[in-house]
């Protein structure tokens, strides 16, 4: 009952909000005005941006919910085309681009792609758990005032999961058991913590130890849920493919990455690139093999020949132990290469948090940031590096190879600095929200991808043969997520086919390639956003290279380019290149 209350309240909120915008109000006072209203339809969301109001509540995916969000959608994309785009100043226009496509998304979601019942692990509730728990933007007893309220609704959460859940497929049920596994720890062991650690009243912890204990009741009996009455049934025929198709596909790629390019052309892009990539690659293997083989034979097959090369390069790596601490010591020496060669403004105000990746995010990927949002831009940024704790000596091993002491230089240049660490803080600094919220991740992986290449063409390296032959290696992998993406979603890839892309012609060791694999096979379209997005930029300064020609700054333009926040490159070329005509 008191869900409906706030439903209608809702409602009239922002039809009162609605008549006044389209009278008087400019554009910035409807951001405002669709931000608020979007919090309060999205909690969770607006919590790992930052914005806290919202903490105590934990949303029900339930039709109530999906009702509201499809109102708010309609509400507000009805308020949206009442303005005049093109008399909109440019930043404004981008941000129009950016709420419509976020809106239309929120629908097509809802109605046609419908991952609420085919995703077992869209349900899991570590992550706001977490974050409340973990991130310090409050006093801890505050933070554990809204846990205790928002544990109330988590029994009838996973309840509702149950219900929704139809025809799943089997690699999202079987990531829903590990994941909801992995966020029983948190209620077990960190919330045990943070209530010795507290002031809170006897009273007030005996009350979230006991709801505390329902709520791991409630995953538990999920998760057995999940093990005993539907994993065993599901079967080709049972469960729905994890292979959305074309026609899905090529929508979501329309609105995850609102690149300039459809998905079809980023696919032929991608296969000719893998094809120059081995070309550069068997060259360079070439000029190294003395260095290492002597006078021994080269492989004639190309592939043989690079693999041979990179193998051997590959074994320098550290040690299991000192992993992290070598991720640690790196970042200091590419701060000093970037103010040296005047790449980009790097801020040394803003902490950057070397980390274990935590257990409840663990499983998806090998290195992570978790960044600060528009709200609080002064929490810490970690970077989360994947644990080695459980691995066989083999598998640690194969870790290691992979992320051997060049590509490890080459990971912290995407993942910290000047990739995805450099441009979150630039875009927590950018004047529009909107931006920041719907940021782009075509935009943010393509700059990342891009920072790569950019830095080993400035030298850092000093052009090293064996550096930039596992750069490409790394640039490789971009390639192949592109190919390995919409080959799996699309063109039906095979497990045996996706393997030997990745393996045979990707170079990338099995461990690797496996969860590459599982990756690919969970997620949609994301993958392509690396290639997609480099090539996006890469060609954008090309372009500005050319028409500046000897005034042409390296850093002015990347500065620039990041000003506009995490916004689409075609919408950041549209202003970029109309302002300097
Ligand atoms: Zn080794
Ligand atoms: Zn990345």
């Amino acid at each position: 009952m008191k869900r409906l209350i706030t439903f209608f309240a809702l409602l009239n909120f922002i039809s009162c909000q609605t008549k006044k915008m389209n009278n008087s109000a400019s554009f910035d006072t409807f951001k405002g005005n669709f931000i608020e209203a979007l919090w309060e339809v999205y909690p969770e969301w607006a919590n790992s941006e930052g914005y806290h109001k919202y903490d105590s509540v934990l949303v029900i995916s339930n039709q109530q919910q999906r009702d509201k969000e499809l109102a708010f959608c309609k509400i507000y994309l009805d308020s949206l085309h009442g303005f005049d785009l093109k008399s909109l100043p440019e930043s404004n226009q981008i941000d129009y681009h950016l709420i419509e496509n976020q809106l239309l998304s929120t629908q097509w979601s809802i109605n046609e792609f419908k991952s609420y019942q085919w995703n077992p692990a869209t349900y899991n509730v570590g992550g706001a758990f977490a974050s409340l728990l973990i991130e310090k933007y409050a006093p801890l007893d505050q933070r554990l005032h809204s846990l205790n309220v928002k544990l109330t609704n988590v029994p009838e959460y996973y309840k509702t999961a149950e219900a929704n859940i139809n025809r799943p497929t089997i690699v999202h049920t079987s990531l829903a058991i590990d994941q909801n596994k992995g966020s029983i720890g948190l209620f077990e062991k960190d919330l045990v913590d943070s209530l010795a650690h507290s002031h809170l009243s006897d009273a007030e912890k005996q009350e979230i130890q006991t709801r505390a204990k329902a709520a791991v009741a409630a995953i538990k009996a999920y998760v057995a849920w999940l093990e005993n009455d539907v994993k065993p049934k599901l079967n080709d025929e049972t469960a729905r493919s994890f292979r959305i198709g074309k026609e899905l596909y090529d929508k979501k790629f329309a609105f995850d990455l609102q690149s300039g390019y459809k998905p079809e052309e980023i696919y032929e892009k991608a296969m000719k690139r893998k094809d120059e990539l081995h070309t550069e690659m068997a060259k360079l293997a070439t000029q190294l093999w003395p260095k290492y083989f002597g006078d021994k034979r080269m492989p004639e097959n190309q592939l043989a020949l690079i693999r041979k090369v990179l193998d051997t390069i590959s074994t320098q790596h550290v040690q299991r132990d000192s992993f992290q601490a070598a991720v640690e010591k790196q970042l200091p020496e590419l701060i000093a290469f970037i103010n040296k060669k005047n790449i980009v403004y790097i801020d040394p105000s803003k902490p950057l948090v070397v980390r274990q990746t935590p257990d409840y995010e663990a499983g998806v990927s090998v290195a992570s940031i978790d960044a600060p949002g528009p709200y609080d831009k002064n929490a810490n940024t970690y970077y989360n590096v994947g644990s080695l704790k459980d691995m066989t000596p083999e598998q640690a091993e194969s870790f290691l190879r992979e992320y051997n002491k060049y590509t490890m230089q080459i990971i912290n240049m995407h993942e910290a600095i000047p990739g995805h660490y450099t441009q979150l803080v630039y875009s927590n600094q950018s004047p529009s929200l909107i931006k920041t919220i719907f940021q782009n991740g075509n935009m943010v992986e393509g700059w990342a991808v891009y920072c790569e290449r950019m830095m080993l063409e400035e030298g850092y390296g000093n052009n090293s043969p064996e550096l930039w032959l596992m750069y490409y290696k790394w640039h490789l992998r971009s390639v192949c997520n592109t190919l390995l993406d919409y080959g799996l979603q699309v063109k039906n890839l095979s497990e045996t086919d996706a393997m030997h892309l990745m393996v045979d012609e990707g170079f990338q060791e099995k461990t690797e390639a496996t969860g590459k694999l599982k990756r690919a096979e969970l997620s949609q379209v994301q993958l392509c956003s690396y290639f997609t997005g480099f090539s996006e930029i890469y060609a954008l300064r090309d372009e500005m290279k050319q028409k500046e020609g000897s005034k042409f700054n390296l850093k002015a333009f990347h500065e620039k380019f990041l000003s506009y926040g995490s916004a689409p490159v075609k919408y950041i070329r549209e202003l970029i290149t109309r302002r300097k005509e």
